[in-house]
């Protein structure tokens, strides 16, 4: 019995016929029929074909999916239909095979072309998706006929909704922000209407707020009923954001609770915020009306020099300060003014303050200063008494004690010659002399009251004078004498064994210099001063040791003096020491010539 129920003439007429190509193979894989169709698509006539094998005559398809599909078929006695690449031919086909009794009856068409156009439209697709998450613009198509609502792949993505998620028009609602639910769901049904519908939103994806710019354009039949339509989704979150802040920033100026002016290069004021009102009563100004003038040249410079000015301004009774801020490329200056009352108010005080400490510090000096004269000259009595009592008949026990009291009363005045000095410095009321004296006399006469002290320590105490230097200066020859005597003073204090010279040197002159420079040493080699001790010793009440205080006398105020005379007579004072081994003092002055010598 044949395969075909009915006359096989019959059956293969029809084959002949169809449109598809069409081959039957035998259980072995043998040609048993092959249409005309199919021999256009195999390439080759049925009598070259029939009782050969198919993968003998077509061994590049052996491994490829016809392979492997038609032997899947044969073996699970299923229906297959796939679409395959056959590279020899460069094709397409879609093959429907079907598996018979005694083999495989297999239905093909060329479908090259048809995949070429739906290759060309995928990409159109992709494209288009690609153009539209560029512009961030989704669209939508809809056909009412057939019920359809299609969305674009960027248009998912802008409703945050799952790509191929069924669609209606309550999906759409949902998303939409429930304030603006009803104002977008009047416009649509307007739209339904023939009313054109351009509209923004704001819509809710997850926990965020966007917004969307909607366009619809429908399509009507006759009847004006709605047959479709097409609409593009824009998302416009980033422009209405940057909308927001450009309308808070505008609000910026208006929040702020001092002065804010923006005035034209000609002195026209272009913008002032509502805290500026009081003062453009002040100025009688308003906008587009001219600042007043000495406003416009304080802005005309900010301009010039692109730099910002400082501009002060009272106003109620409150000091603004502006910062000019040119703008020059706009030809206008920004003002910005804050209030500075209280910190002005809080700078005065301080100053107040200030002045009012250093006047009372003066009036202490000038106390002490006239307390020390006070004290001084009944000291003066009492030394001028004790030197005549000493002078008179005595017993060697009252001569010892008058001789005691005679040397606390010389330390006692000492002290408060230190102490009145240093009380004129300080009141700024130290005097100075211009006379002419003799310099060896100043410095022999120094050397030799201290020389009677040196002797009484074992010390040698020697004088060098420049021979080369000046015999008579213009001077005070008391105020070098103390810079000395404290130095002289303080090397043999603090010198148990060795010698003490003091040095003098006449500096080289200068062309057009009418001044004697002078170089004075005191070198002793005594204790020595320790780094430390040297940083704190021209300072006041500075003693290096304060162990120093129970050994040696002092008010730690001498150095601090002699210092204070020397530089007021032009010159430095420097100390150079190492513990142990001694100390060097220089100090440097200035003096005048004296017109007798040539
Ligand atoms: P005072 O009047 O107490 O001597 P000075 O200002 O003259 O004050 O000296 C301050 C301190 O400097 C002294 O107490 C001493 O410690 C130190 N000093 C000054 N001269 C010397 C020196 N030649 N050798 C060592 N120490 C010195």
């Amino acid at each position: 019995m044949s395969k075909w129920d009915f006359h096989p003439d019959r059956a293969l007429d029809i084959l002949e016929r169809i449109s598809d190509a069409f081959f039957s193979l035998d259980r072995k894989g043998r040609f048993t029929y092959v249409n005309s169709q199919a021999e256009r698509l195999l390439r080759r006539c049925r009598a070259e074909l029939i009782g050969r094998h198919i993968w003998t005559e077509y061994p590049d398809a052996i491994g490829t999916i016809f392979h492997t599909e038609y032997e899947k078929s044969l073996a699970e006695g299923t229906a297959k239909v796939f679409e395959g690449f056959y590279a020899p031919f460069d094709s397409w086909f879609e093959v429907r095979v079907h598996p018979a009794t005694d083999g495989l009856a297999v239905f093909f068409i060329d479908i090259t072309q048809r995949r070429a156009v739906q290759q060309a439209l995928q990409e159109r697709e992709e494209d288009l998706n690609r153009a539209q998450a560029v512009a961030k613009t989704g669209s939508w198509r809809l056909n009412v006929g057939r019920n359809e609502l299609l969305w674009s792949d960027e248009n998912y993505r802008i409703f945050g909704i799952p790509k191929d998620t069924p669609l209606t028009y309550e999906t759409f609602l949902a998303a939409v922000h429930p304030d603006d639910r009803d104002f977008v769901d009047r416009s649509w049904r307007a739209a339904r209407r023939g009313e054109p519908c351009e509209i923004e939103h704001r819509i809710v994806v997850g926990s965020e707020v966007k917004w969307v710019r909607e366009r619809a354009e429908l399509e009507f039949d006759r009847q004006e009923m709605l047959i479709g339509g097409f609409g593009t989704v824009q998302d416009i979150t980033d422009r209405k954001r940057a909308e927001e802040h450009i309308r808070s920033a505008a609000l910026f100026p208006e929040q702020n609770p001092f002065p804010v002016l923006r005035v034209a290069q000609d002195g026209t004021l272009l913008f002032a915020n509502s805290s500026a009102r009081a003062l453009l009563e002040q100025w009688e100004c308003q906008l587009g009306r001219q600042v007043p003038v000495e406003v416009k040249q304080a802005l005309e410079t900010a301009l010039e020099n692109a730099v910002r000015q400082e501009l002060r301004i009272c106003c109620d009774g409150r000091q603004l300060s502006f910062t000019l801020v040119p703008i020059v490329e706009n030809n206008y200056v920004n003002f910005y003014g804050h209030d500075i009352t209280e910190r002005e108010r809080v700078q005065a005080e301080l100053l107040g303050a200030k002045e009012a400490a250093e006047k009372a510090n003066r009036v202490k000096s000038q106390f002490l200063a006239n307390m020390s004269h006070e004290i001084r000259t009944p000291m003066s009595g009492v030394m001028g008494m004790l030197e005549l009592v000493l002078d008179t008949n005595l017993t060697a026990v009252q001569r010892r004690y008058l001789e005691i009291a005679r040397d606390a009363a010389e330390s006692l005045l000492q002290v408060i010659n230190d102490i009145l000095d240093f009380s004129r410095i300080e009141a700024k009321k130290l005097v100075f002399a211009n006379e002419p004296f003799s310099l060896r006399e100043c410095l022999s006469g120094t050397v030799d009251l201290l020389s009677l002290k040196a002797r009484q320590k074992g010390l040698e105490l020697k004088l060098d004078i420049d021979p080369e230097g000046p015999e008579i200066v213009v001077g005070d020859p008391d105020r070098l004498r103390q810079v000395l005597f404290n130095l002289i003073g303080n090397a043999i204090k603090f010198t148990e064994k060795g010698e003490i010279s003091v040095h003098v040197r006449s500096c080289p002159q200068q062309t057009g210099d009418d001044r004697h420079r002078l170089l004075f040493s005191v070198r002793d080699t005594g204790i020595g001063i320790s780094a430390e001790g040297q940083r704190r010793l021209f300072q006041a009440f500075s003693q290096v040791d304060d162990s120093h205080t129970r050994r040696f006398k002092g008010t730690g105020l001498g150095l601090a003096i002699c210092k204070e005379i020397v530089a007021r007579m032009g010159g430095e004072i420097r100390v150079e020491s190492e513990e142990g081994s001694g100390s060097l003092f220089t100090f440097t002055v200035q003096l005048g010539r004296h017109s007798d010598r040539t």
